[in-house]
């Protein structure tokens, strides 16, 4: 894979510091990123920004609510507000004054917000199990 920025590198597979400032906390991760041999341009790649986002939303979970906290998991959730209001059986007017702190969400809501995150995260550790597990070749007994 040829670099992007300059055209004539080659892209090699680093590790490097992603940070990200939401909800007034800044994070900061390792993240798998391909790093240009000849410019040192670096590309983080789609799936590990989403899984730096995704801890990102884990820490959150686990705070003290706030609008911007709720609009970052409810995103990374995949979610749009009217999906959001439907799935915990409010009007999607109570979502938006929760995302725009003039209420506060109620605690079963918050808690609910930690468990769809954590269903996703186990979600993708069987996925991830069950394609390693493909990847055994299948034995035939010749002799
Ligand atoms: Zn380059």
């Amino acid at each position: 894979m040829k670099c992007g920025s300059c055209g004539r590198g080659t892209m090699a597979r680093v590790e490097s510091e992603m940070r990200r400032t939401v909800a007034g906390h800044t994070f900061s991760g390792m993240v798998g990123a391909l790093q240009c041999k000849v410019c040192s341009a670096e590309e983080i790649e789609l799936d590990e920004a989403k899984r730096f986002e995704r801890a990102i939303a884990g820490e959150l979970a686990g705070a003290l609510p706030s609008g911007q906290a709720i609009q970052f998991i409810r995103k990374v959730l995949g979610y749009t507000a009217a999906e959001l209001a439907s799935l915990f059986g409010v009007r999607p007017e109570t979502v938006s004054r929760w995302e725009t702190d003039k209420n506060p969400i109620d605690r079963a809501a918050w808690t609910l917000f930690a468990l769809l995150l954590a269903d996703q995260r186990d979600t993708e550790a069987a996925l991830r199990a069950a394609a390693a597990a493909r990847d055994l070749p299948k034995l035939v007994k010749v002799a």
